[in-house]
Order: C-alpha cells, then sequence, then structure tokens
C-alpha cells in the first residue's frame, strides 16, 4: 500500500522543454499537473542553449517569414538523413507534430517564437533547406521580475565564469521563462525544484505514480493519468556512460549536473525496453580553463590536426558531424584526444570560434594551462602540441594551396549551405599564413545523450514487446530519439523533447 503525499493528473518529471511544455499542455487542457525538478533551477539543458531552437518544418511562424517549405519535403529529407534507424512512424509523427503544436503554443501571448535561419545539417541530403525549418523563441524582458530570473538555469556565464545575471531571458532561457509564465494563469500546477523523482510506483500493471525525494523526505505523488518522464539525458552519470558505451565524459558533457539518468532507470526498473543507449548529440569540445571541453561552433577561420599533425576533417560540418568524425576516428585507432585548431595571428590569440557558449575566460589562463600555445613558427607549434614539424608545415602549406585555389579538395569545406552560414559571405577557407602561430586544444563534448526509453508516436512507454506501459510516457532525452543516430538540423533536440511531451499529455488526457 502506498501512501499518496499528493494526487494530480499528469506527474511531470524534469523541466527542460518537454518538462516545461508537458506542465503546460497539461495545465491548459484542464488538468491538474505537478512537475517535479531535481535541481535548484528550472529549465535543464534547454536553459543553456543560446537559441532555445525548434527544428518544425512548414510552421506557422515560417510560413508567415514567406517559407515555402512542404511536409513531403520535410520528411523526405528527414527520412533520407534518419535512415531506418528508428521506425518510420515515429519520424513521422515528430516532422508532422511540429507545426501544429506551434500553432496550439501561439494562440497563447505568452509564448512567442520568431524565425531564425538555420541550415539544415545534410545540405546535400534531398530536400535539405538551406535557411533551415527553424524557429526560437522571442526574447523576453524580465528586470521586473527578479524571481523567475533567478529560478531560470543559466547562462552558461553565470554558472562556470560567475558572470552577472542578465535582465533578458534569451534562448532556450526564454522559451523556459515563457512557459512559467504562461503557466501562472491556470490553477492546480504544482512546481517543485529540489525534488527528484526516484522510482515509479505500479499497480496491475499500469505506472500510477511516482516516489520522490526532497532531502531526506521520500513522498509518493499519485498520477491519475499518467507519469512523463522529461528529465533529460543521462549525460552527467559516467558509470551509466560507461555502461552503455558512450564515448567522452560527463565533465565535458553540456547537461546540469543533475542529468543522472534517474528516469531512465526508472522506466527500465518497471519493464521498459531502450535504445540508442550510446547515442548523444555530439560537437567538438573547446576546452577552458576549467578543464572541461565545451560545445564549440560557427568556426570562422582555422583548421584542426590530429596527433600526426595532419588535417582529417572538414572544421565548418555541423558540430554533431565533426563529432561523430572524431570518435568514428577515435573508435578505428585513428586518433587520440586532444585535438588541435591551428590559426594565425590575423585576429590574434584568441581561436575563431563564433560561439563557444561558454563564455571565453582571460587568454592568459589559457595558456598558463597549456591550452592555447603560440609560436613564431609552425616547427616550433608543432614542437610545443606534440605532433612533427614537418607534418604540421605540410598541413598548412596544403590548406594554404586549396585556400589559394578555392576549393576545398580533401574535405569539401564550404561545399554544404551550413559551412557557410558564419563566413560574413566569404569563402569558408581562410589562410593560415601571418605568424605568430596559435594551437588551441579541443576535445569531445556532447549536448546531452539521446538514447533512452523507447515509445510510440505519442510518448507512450513501450515494454519489451513493443507493448505501451500505461500511464507511462517518456520525452526528449529520455526517450530514444527519433532522430536515431543523426543530427538532422539545429532545433531538434529541443523540438523532440517539447513535442512528445505535449503529445504525452494530450494522449494521457484521454485516459
Ligand atoms: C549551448 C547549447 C545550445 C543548444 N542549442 C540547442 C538549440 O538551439 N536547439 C536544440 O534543439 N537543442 C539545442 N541544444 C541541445 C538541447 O538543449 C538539449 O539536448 C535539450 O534541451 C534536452 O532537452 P530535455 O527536455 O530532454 O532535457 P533537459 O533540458 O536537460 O531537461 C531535463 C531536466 O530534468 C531534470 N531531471 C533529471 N533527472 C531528474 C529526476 N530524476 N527527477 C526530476 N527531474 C530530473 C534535470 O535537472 C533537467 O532540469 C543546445 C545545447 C547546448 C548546451
Amino acid at each position: 500500500m502506498v501512501d499518496w503525499a499528493e494526487e494530480t493528473d499528469v506527474l511531470v518529471v524534469g523541466s527542460g522543454a518537454g518538462g516545461a511544455c508537458g506542465a503546460y499542455t497539461a495545465a491548459r487542457e484542464g488538468l491538474s499537473v505537478t512537475l517535479v525538478e531535481a535541481s535548484e533551477y528550472f529549465g535543464g539543458t534547454t536553459a543553456y542553449s543560446g537559441g532555445g531552437g525548434v527544428w518544425f518544418p512548414t510552421n506557422a511562424v515560417l510560413k508567415r517569414a514567406g517559407d515555402d517549405d512542404t511536409i513531403e519535403d520535410a520528411l523526405e529529407y528527414y527520412h533520407a538523413v534518419v535512415g531506418d534507424r528508428t521506425p518510420q512512424e515515429l519520424q513521422d509523427a515528430y516532422v508532422r507534430g511540429g507545426a501544429p503544436l506551434i500553432d496550439y503554443l501561439e494562440t497563447d501571448d505568452d509564448l512567442a517564437f520568431m524565425p531564425y535561419p538555420w541550415p539544415d545539417y545534410f545540405g546535400k541530403a534531398p530536400k535539405a533547406r538551406a535557411g533551415g525549418r527553424h524557429i526560437v523563441p522571442t526574447p523576453l524582458p524580465i528586470a521586473d521580475d527578479p524571481e523567475l530570473n533567478e529560478s531560470v538555469r543559466g547562462p552558461l556565464g553565470r554558472e562556470r565564469n560567475g558572470e552577472a545575471l542578465p535582465d533578458m531571458l534569451i534562448g532556450g532561457r526564454a522559451l523556459i521563462g515563457r512557459f512559467l509564465i504562461a503557466l501562472r494563469k491556470y490553477p492546480n500546477v504544482q512546481l517543485h525544484r529540489n525534488t527528484p523523482l526516484e522510482e515509479l510506483v505500479v499497480e496491475d500493471g499500469a505506472v500510477v505514480g511516482a516516489i520522490v525525494s526532497n532531502g531526506d523526505e521520500r513522498r509518493a505523488i499519485r498520477a491519475r493519468k499518467g507519469v512523463v518522464l522529461a528529465a533529460g539525458g543521462f549525460d552527467q552519470n559516467d558509470e551509466m556512460r560507461s555502461k552503455y558505451g558512450v564515448p567522452g565524459a560527463a565533465r565535458d558533457s553540456m547537461g546540469p549536473w543533475s542529468n543522472l539518468g534517474k528516469a531512465h532507470q526508472a522506466g527500465i526498473a518497471v519493464g521498459s525496453d531502450v535504445d540508442l543507449m550510446g547515442e548523444a548529440w555530439w560537437s567538438p569540445g573547446l576546452t577552458h580553463p576549467d578543464g572541461r571541453s565545451a560545445f564549440a561552433l560557427c568556426f570562422t577561420g582555422g583548421i584542426f590536426v590530429d596527433q600526426d599533425g595532419k588535417r582529417f576533417t572538414n572544421e565548418y560540418a555541423p558540430y554533431d558531424r565533426l563529432g561523430r568524425e572524431v570518435i568514428d576516428r577515435m573508435e578505428s585507432g585513428d586518433m587520440t584526444l586532444p585535438f588541435w585548431m591551428i590559426y594565425d595571428d590575423s585576429r590574434g590569440p584568441v581561436p575563431p570560434v563564433g560561439a563557444t557558449n561558454v563564455p571565453l575566460s582571460e587568454t592568459e589562463e589559457y595558456v598558463e594551462k597549456g591550452l592555447w600555445k603560440t609560436a613564431d613558427t609552425l616547427a616550433g607549434l608543432a614542437e610545443q602540441i606534440g605532433v612533427p614539424a614537418a607534418a604540421l608545415e605540410a598541413t598548412v602549406a596544403r590548406f594554404n594551396e586549396l585556400v589559394v585555389k578555392g576549393v576545398d579538395e580533401d574535405f569539401g569545406r564550404g561545399d554544404e549551405p551550413y559551412d557557410l552560414a558564419f563566413t560574413g559571405g566569404g569563402s569558408a577557407l581562410v589562410p593560415i599564413e601571418k605568424g605568430p602561430f596559435h594551437a588551441a586544444q579541443f576535445g569531445i563534448s556532447d549536448l546531452g545523450t539521446k538514447g533512452g526509453l523507447k515509445t510510440d508516436t505519442v510518448g507512450r512507454v513501450l515494454d519489451t514487446e513493443g507493448t505501451p506501459i500505461a500511464g507511462l510516457y517518456a520525452a526528449g532525452n529520455t526517450m530514444a530519439a527519433p532522430s536515431g543516430t543523426v543530427y538532422p538540423g539545429g532545433g531538434n533536440p529541443i523540438g523532440t523533447s517539447a513535442l512528445f511531451a505535449h503529445l504525452a499529455v494530450k494522449d494521457a488526457a484521454t485516459r
């Protein structure tokens, strides 16, 4: 017999995009909802995102901006890049579901989005769009709402570098802040921080609630209609990473400390099937003075070299493709970490990285920690980073030759719209010729693991026979991602989380 401390229609676990959107949907559908968030802040990894974008083809915001995409084209693109690694009906549910979700959200004045062109990540795939299928939440000034500002996680500059809290919510913080404001309109909404889900409660084969903790106290919450697990990935749990073979380390993952995989474990304990457990949304990671390699993107110069002083990839490729390239090469024994970005002094000693996500510390700090090196000659630089001098000289000479030709015959840098998105209209090939020469250390980072509980098209968690477990739902990085082993375009992680939590609650409402 469970001694229920609280009863609700829907229990939502986590407060990233999925948790916030799930709780909002429940409230708006007239249900009572309790959201439990493990950490001290709302927002999860979602709130760290500078964009907070969602990849939702043919949505109304894009249409109003003149977008002429069609769902058929978007499906063709998504199927082409994801392949048959995940069920096609799940892929279709994602591609088709985003636009109706934006219609639903936009009827609430508290929820606003704007276009933010961002090329699809496989520019040569059929029906890829150079302008993307991506929108972002409209920034939210909240100078007069310090409590809300304080309660939303991030930005990364505050948490990692002690920077002051801005009084405007942007990107993922705006998305979470907007949902929190929108929720204020509804009765029967309980939001608990510092309250992790510990385990699920099953009665007669159905999930009927959960045990949560708060400090030393454990409480049982009964959920009459369902429990939605939107608790992010298990990025911060090194034991789980190693058990399921996720490359990289928790330290270098971008998730908050609280993404420990308890919801995954709770789901598995009640019979959920899992998939894609070795997968994450990957990225090269610029190594910062705290020793953590963090998601970095929008490169505007430089080349990457490996331990042999050789170039190995198109450096301007989308971050997940770059990350996977590094992982594949590590797994095949061709590469070891760290790798280095080599660049010249034409823009000074700071590496040409447009978006570091974790704001840069002072240059001296990187130099002191041996993360950024400088030398008058390439041979001197090679010695400092421990690669063969002749190889590095030859690599840079070859790259400069390609710059003159205007074509990257070796790795195709500049061949796809994403490669050219941050060049300011210039070439993707920028020479490395003005000494002194610099090197910045990189490792591998991720934006969260993306393997998890298998679901059907409305987020119902499936058991190992493929049968839905009554009352249990999953979304976002707690579910096995519809996108499988690829990252089709910016906005897929947050889009997947928000959409499947929404669909889950709509389904739960019918129970
Ligand atoms: C800098 C940066 C930029 C990014 N930009 C984008 C972008 O523009 N678009 C995009 O789609 N993706 C982006 N991503 C990736 C994306 O932010 C995440 O993959 C996504 O937000 C994950 O969403 P989620 O809801 O699954 O989990 P999260 O947002 O991580 O939320 C999970 C929440 O659940 C809580 N939780 C965990 N365990 C428990 C438990 N047991 N009980 C209760 N609560 C629990 C966590 O504390 C956390 O608050 C970016 C990532 C970073 C770091």
